[in-house]
């Protein structure tokens, strides 16, 4: 017999269609997909390098289970660098991967029934999270006329006694919506009046487009900085998902806290892979920027590709790598057999009759959508644009 808590969370809804993508794979069909959750690039040589050397250093014991020192620092000099934030070593927390440190974050935060404010559409893993760790998942919704982004007016209305968190994922999964230092300045007031925490997912702030610069909500001020718990880590900005490197930062007593908790739980991050992340924090930044380059082409043809076509259409996203793209034109008619009902209907009909593979903004609580990743190369870019094409022109 399960544990309750085990009990309520949910499967991860893309593993259907990814299960169903491997199966067509494997039996010959010639399936686009644009699914993936990761950059397609290969991790950069430089920091390959550093991993080859720690191990033939014999780096390959425990270390200090939040994180070696050198990596800490090397967090601190990016945050400064970078976001312009004063941190020392003992602020920061490096995990395995970003997952662990919000998981972290929550056991931490939450008290059984305390509330977690999730703006919708929504990353599928920090309502299972939040739960995890007894704490209560609230959904904010938001709209695709604004931008997909909630307002201070909606914060305000969903703020009761019970809050204890805020979510900002900015730029955010599934959406790619950045918010503004204004709207930051507002969200940051209101946390300090209200007194909750702010979880600040910053993992996309790599892969922002348009000549647009990041801003961490952590410096708006010294208030908001102490609520504030920066999520970040090197999975998306340097190709390093299969690394699990993560960290938080936040203020001493939370790191304190999250170190016990991590040191009783899983103990030190890879000694290894703490080496090629400190390699990617100090070293050249040139392979960011020529990642993030080509992110933004694919990006442009795929948005306009998108509103070129009869029956969709879809915001143009300023980060991360994924397009929010607007289906709800073909609810209620039937396309090749299949009645279209919900997004669900149509990733299923997509797959089986033109072989491409998106994800259903129902897991992100965004019926009405699909998520395409443009994570993959141009080529099945334009070719799986051209399938959805002939798809909605009934030519398939
Ligand atoms: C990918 C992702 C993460 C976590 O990445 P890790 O590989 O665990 O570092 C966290 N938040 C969001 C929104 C993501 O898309």
């Amino acid at each position: 017999m399960l544990s309750e808590k085990i009990r309520i969370i949910a499967p991860s809804p893309t593993l259907a269609i990814d299960e169903k993508v491997k199966i067509m794979r494997a039996e010959g069909v010639d399936v686009i997909g644009f699914g993936a959750g990761q950059p397609d690039f290969d991790t950069p040589d430089h920091i390959k390098a550093a991993a080859i050397k720690a191990i033939e250093d014999g780096f390959t014991k425990y270390t200090p289970a939040s994180g070696t020192k050198e990596l800490k620092e090397a967090v601190c000099r990016k945050l400064k660098r970078d976001n312009g934030l004063d941190y020392t070593p003992a602020n920061i927390v490096v995990s395995n991967g970003a997952k662990q440190s919000l998981v972290n974050t929550f056991t931490a935060i939450c008290n059984p029934g305390d509330e977690v404010i999730v703006p919708a559409p929504y990353w599928v893993s920090y309502p299972e999270m939040i739960k995890l760790a007894d704490g209560v998942p609230v959904i904010m919704p938001t709209t695709e006329e604004n931008n997909f982004k909630f307002t201070v007016e909606d914060l305000k209305k969903t703020v009761t006694d019970r809050t204890r968190a805020l979510i900002l994922n900015s730029p955010s999964n599934p959406t790619g919506m950045l918010y503004t230092v204004e709207e930051l300045k507002a969200i940051g007031e209101l946390a300090v009046e209200k007194d909750f925490y702010i979880v600040s997912d910053e993992i996309y702030e790599k892969l922002i487009y348009d000549g647009v610069s990041h801003v961490s909500i952590a410096s708006v001020s010294e208030e908001v900085k102490d609520r504030t718990i920066i999520i970040n880590g090197l999975s998306k900005s340097h190709a390093m998902t299969g690394w699990r490197i993560g960290y938080t930062a936040s203020n001493n007593a939370l790191a304190k806290a999250m170190g016990n908790l991590q040191s009783h739980q899983t103990s030190n991050p890879n000694s290894i892979a703490q080496k090629a992340a400190e390699a990617a924090l100090d070293g050249e930044q040139e392979c960011v920027e020529i990642m993030r380059k080509t992110f933004e082409e694919r990006r442009n043809y795929m948005v306009e590709r998108i509103n070129s076509i009869e029956g969709l259409s879809c915001k143009k996203p300023t980060g991360a790598f994924y397009v929010m793209m607007n289906i709800s034109k073909c609810f209620g008619t039937e396309l090749y057999g299949y009645q279209i009902q919900n997004s669900d209907d149509f990733c299923e009909a997509l797959l089986e009759v033109a072989k491409v593979a998106v994800v259903s903004g129902i897991g992100f609580c965004a019926d009405g959508f699909v998520r395409l990743s443009y994570a993959t190369s141009m080529k099945n870019i334009e070719e799986g644009l051209n399938r959805i094409e002939k798809f909605l022109k009934k030519e398939c």
